[in-house]
Order: structure tokens, then C-alpha cells, then sequence
């Protein structure tokens, strides 16, 4: 029987008086049922709302080196409990088990980082042009924030959101994805157990259509933390423009590699694999387009189709699986639609193509890797974001084209480029139009003391993360203080 998770609010756990379930289960088998979690109605997001609103006035109020101390507990806590929820990572999303680990670390990192933040917030003091008179900026926190995350990483991506919103002093209501409900509401009960009050997290089960609209647009939230499609973040972003809040979103991508011919093909070739079919494809920052020079474009693919060839599909409990399953049949489906475009447009597929269903993959959503060459910049493979285990290749004649093929996108979140020319890497540093560039390095792999997002449908609002432009500027205001302690009427910019 599967364990049964609630929602919690103000402290308590408790279900939906709706009634409703939602079962997350095991891509890998679905026959493995995670455990099961309230479908919840808009009366559990007013109750959220209000809780989070309460207990606003008393977290703000908590120094910041304090709040960080709970969250420094919060780091232990999840490092404590680092490998059993790496399991249950894999379990309800189906990366790789190193990866699932991975996902918690980068939590793990997230916690520690903000906690410090706590004795950082700083703003600026400078000097007034008037005599007595103090001048600063200090950071005040938004308020009440809506946390709205995607399933691919389960654990990382909350902790992105929830460790700085509470650094910076605001109090959160937070719906995961119902995909990976049981990951996420494991990471809430550390945050608990770490002495997070009662009220300052608040957690909320429940679709998108059904929970996260309803919870973006109440009238009691003050900002919106969303990292999903594109089409979702738009729509959120255009339902919240009148409502006067904060809205930020992290979005999809369509991210390329640059294969240049004087690169190591060696390491070029290791690299796109992983940031290809690392998560089956299902990261932001996944190396869908890989684009390389005209003169090792053979050679390159020879090598490349091998090693796509030797990967091992499975369960990510597996320890031998190096590609796991996609997250549920829409996703999979998605994925075995534009495998049929990709042939319908003209592509060359060379190799994978198929979904996986004999023996052990009877009862999970498995997809071959599947590498597409001959690809054009006009393509739809080559255009939209597919999240799945496809690659499409295409040829370039020297640098400048590659990097306008790269840069012909609607997204712009993450991009690489193999080369050992030091200029040639410093051009396409400087010119490739992305949130973020790998020199020698695959797209995905971002670490969380810089900011991490994109441009064009890839990002909007603030970055997420740490390092300067980062996830403080997202959940916290500037405030400027100007102190007149002179005990007379002085007028800047008047003379007297
Ligand atoms: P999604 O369908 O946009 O869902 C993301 C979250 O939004 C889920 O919690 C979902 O709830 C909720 N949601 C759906 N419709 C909503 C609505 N109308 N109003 C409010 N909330 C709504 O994305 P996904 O399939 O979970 O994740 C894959 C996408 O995320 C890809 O496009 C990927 O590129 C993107 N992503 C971006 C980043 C980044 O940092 N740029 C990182 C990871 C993923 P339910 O699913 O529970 O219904």
C-alpha cells in the first residue's frame, strides 16, 4: 500500500476536504506507486495563502544571520538524508540513480550557500552631498511567494526557489509538480525538522490548471516564482501582469553545441552525449541541436552514433542504466511524435528512433536515444523544444555560421562549444546569444554560486541561483533609507 502524503499548512499536515488524489507512480514501472497525494481545491490554497500571509509579519522580522541558521540545519538535515532521497529521486522521476544523488547535492549546495547569504545581504552606504545626512540602500523581502516547479529535478529546483525566498525573509506556499510530489514534500519535512515556523512553508498538491493558476493569481500573493514550459511561464506571466507582482520565470530551451574542427572529437563527442541523453533529455539545458564544422561533420557522427549506440536504457535504479525513462505517456508521446516529424521533414535518423516495450521495459515510458542527422536550421526538430532523447545534427561551414545556426532560436538559455582555439572559443564566448556558455563543456552542468537562466522564451524577470544578479535579487526589494540627523530642513540639489 502506498504511503499517503498531505498538504501542509500553518504548521499542520492535513488533507484536501476535497477528497481528491493524485498518484504519483514510477516511470521505470508503473506498476511501483510512490505514494499518493491531495488533488487540492482552491479552499486549501486560500487557507495556504493565509497562513503564508500571517506569518509574513514575524519572518521578516527574524534577523537574516538566524534565518540562515535554520537553513544551515536544513543543509545537514538533507545531507544526512542524501542517499534516500536520491533513490526516491529516481523512483518517482526516473533519472539515473548518480544523477538522482546529484539532484539532491545541488539541494544540498542551495541550503549551504543561502544560509551564509544570511550574513550578506548587504546593500550600499554612501556619502549624502549634505552634511549630517546618512544615505543607503537596504534589501526588504517581497512577501508572500508562490513556488510553482516542474518534475525533472525534483529536489534542486524547489530548493532553488524555497532557500533563497526564505533567506530574503518571505513566507512561501509551494506546489511541485504532481509528478514528483513525494520528492518534493520529503524536502518540506526536512525544512520542518530543520525549525522552519509554522506558516513560513506552505505546501500545496495539485495540477497546474487546477492548483497553480488559482495559487499565482491570488490576490493574496505578492510574487511568482514559476520554472516550467514556456507556454505555461507566458501564460502566467501575461495572467499576473495586472495583478501588480513580481513575476519571474524560468523556461524552456533549445540549446546547441558548437563542434569546431580543430576540437578534441574525443571529448566533444563524450560531451554531447551527456548533454544530450543525461536525464533522457529532459533538462532545460539538454544539447538538442549539435552543430558541427563541415570538415570532422563525418567523422564526428561515425563516433558519435557509436557511443549513442552503447548506452544502457533502463530503470535508474539499475546501477548499469545510463538513460532512464521519460516522466509519463504524454511526455513519451510528445517525444515519439517528433521522432515522426523529424522523418517527415527529411532528417536523416541514424540511429535509435523507437520506443522500448519488450521485457524489463513493458511497464515504463522508454524511447531509444535517437540521433538525427542532415538537419536543417528550418526544421521543426531543430526549432521546438522536444525534452526527450533526441539529437539533431547539422553541418556548418565555419564559426560564423555555426554561431548564427546557434543563435537562430526562440530560446536562449544555454549553449557550448568544442574548439582548442583560444579566439575562436573568445568569439563565440562573446557572441553566442544565451543566459549561459560552456567552452569545452556540454550545456547542462551549471553550478549554484552563479545566476543561473536565459533570454528569449528561455527566461524572463529575475535569474535564479546565487552570485551577483541571482535568485536575492528575485525575493528581495531595495529599499533606499536617507537619515537627516542635522535637526534642520536641508534641500538636496537646492542652493541657499
Ligand atoms: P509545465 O507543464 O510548464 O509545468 C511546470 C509546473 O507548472 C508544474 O508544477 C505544473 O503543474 C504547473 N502548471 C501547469 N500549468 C499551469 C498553469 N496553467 N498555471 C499554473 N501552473 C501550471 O512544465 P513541466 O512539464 O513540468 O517541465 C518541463 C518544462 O520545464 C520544459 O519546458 C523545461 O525546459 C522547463 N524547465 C526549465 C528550467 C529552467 O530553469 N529554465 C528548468 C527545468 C525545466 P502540473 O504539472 O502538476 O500540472
Amino acid at each position: 500500500m502506498a504511503k499517503t502524503y498531505g498538504n501542509l499548512i500553518n504548521g499542520r499536515w492535513m488533507d484536501s476536504p476535497g477528497g481528491g488524489t493524485i498518484k504519483s507512480v514510477n516511470p521505470a514501472n508503473t506498476d511501483d506507486v510512490v505514494g499518493t497525494v491531495p488533488a487540492s481545491t482552491k479552499e486549501d490554497v486560500d487557507a495556504a495563502v493565509k497562513a503564508a500571509r500571517d506569518a509574513f509579519g514575524y519572518w521578516r522580522l527574524v534577523p537574516p544571520p538566524k534565518r540562515g541558521e535554520i537553513l544551515f540545519r536544513a543543509a545537514e538535515l538533507i545531507l544526512k538524508n542524501k542517499e534516500e532521497l536520491g533513490r526516491l529521486v529516481t523512483r518517482e522521476m526516473g533519472k539515473i540513480l548518480a544523477e538522482g544523488l546529484g539532484d539532491v547535492q545541488e539541494a544540498i549546495d542551495m541550503a549551504y550557500y543561502m544560509a551564509g547569504e544570511g550574513r550578506r545581504l548587504s546593500g550600499e552606504t554612501v556619502p549624502s552631498e549634505l552634511a549630517a545626512k546618512d544615505c543607503k540602500s537596504v534589501r526588504v523581502p517581497v512577501g508572500v511567494f508562490a513556488l510553482i516547479t516542474p518534475w525533472n529535478f525534483p529536489t534542486a529546483i524547489p530548493a532553488w526557489k524555497l532557500l533563497p525566498a526564505l533567506i530574503g525573509g518571505n513566507t512561501v506556499v509551494f506546489k511541485p509538480s504532481s509528478y514528483t510530489p513525494v520528492a518534493a514534500t520529503r524536502l518540506v519535512e526536512l525544512l520542518v525538522e530543520a525549525g522552519v515556523p509554522d506558516g513560513v512553508v506552505n505546501l500545496v498538491h495539485g495540477s497546474g490548471e487546477g492548483v497553480g493558476e488559482v495559487l499565482a493569481s491570488h490576490h493574496g500573493i505578492d510574487g511568482v516564482s514559476f520554472t516550467g514550459s514556456s507556454a505555461v511561464g507566458e501564460r502566467l506571466a501575461t495572467l499576473c501582469s495586472g495583478l501588480d507582482k513580481e513575476v519571474s520565470c524560468e523556461m524552456g530551451g533549445k540549446n546547441p553545441i558548437i563542434v569546431m574542427d580543430d576540437a578534441r572529437l574525443d571529448l566533444a563527442v563524450e560531451g554531447c552525449i551527456w548533454g544530450a541523453f543525461g536525464t533522457t533529455g529532459q533538462r532545460c539545458t539538454a544539447a538538442s541541436r549539435i552543430i558541427v564544422h563541415e570538415k570532422v561533420y563525418d567523422r564526428f557522427l561515425d563516433i558519435f552514433i557509436k557511443a549513442t549506440r552503447r548506452l544502457r536504457v533502463g530503470d535508474g535504479l539499475n546501477e548499469e542504466t545510463q538513460v532512464g525513462p521519460l516522466i509519463n505517456e504524454s511526455q513519451m508521446k510528445k517525444v515519439l511524435e517528433y521522432i515522426d516529424i523529424g522523418r517527415s521533414e527529411g532528417a536523416r535518423l541514424i540511429t535509435g528512433g523507437r520506443r522500448l516495450c519488450e521485457a524489463e521495459y513493458a511497464k515504463g515510458y522508454f524511447v531509444e536515444p535517437t540521433v538525427f542527422a542532415d538537419v536543417t536550421p528550418a526544421m521543426r526538430i531543430a526549432r521546438e523544444e522536444i525534452f526527450g532523447p533526441v539529437a539533431a545534427v547539422l553541418k556548418a561551414r565555419d564559426l560564423d555560421e555555426a554561431i548564427a545556426i546557434a543563435n537562430d532560436s526562440e530560446y536562449g538559455l544555454s549553449s557550448a562549444i568544442y574548439t582548442q582555439d583560444v579566439n575562436k572559443s573568445a568569439v563565440a564566448e562573446r557572441d553566442l546569444d544565451a543566459g549561459i556558455v560552456y567552452i569545452n563543456a556540454p550545456t547542462i552542468g551549471a553550478e549554484i554560486q552563479l545566476p543561473f537562466g536565459g533570454i528569449k522564451k528561455s527566461g524572463m524577470g529575475h535569474r535564479e541561483a546565487g552570485g551577483r544578479g541571482g535568485a536575492i535579487e528575485m525575493f528581495t526589494r531595495w529599499k533606499v533609507i536617507y537619515r537627516d540627523f542635522s535637526g534642520r530642513l536641508q534641500k538636496a540639489q537646492i542652493e541657499e
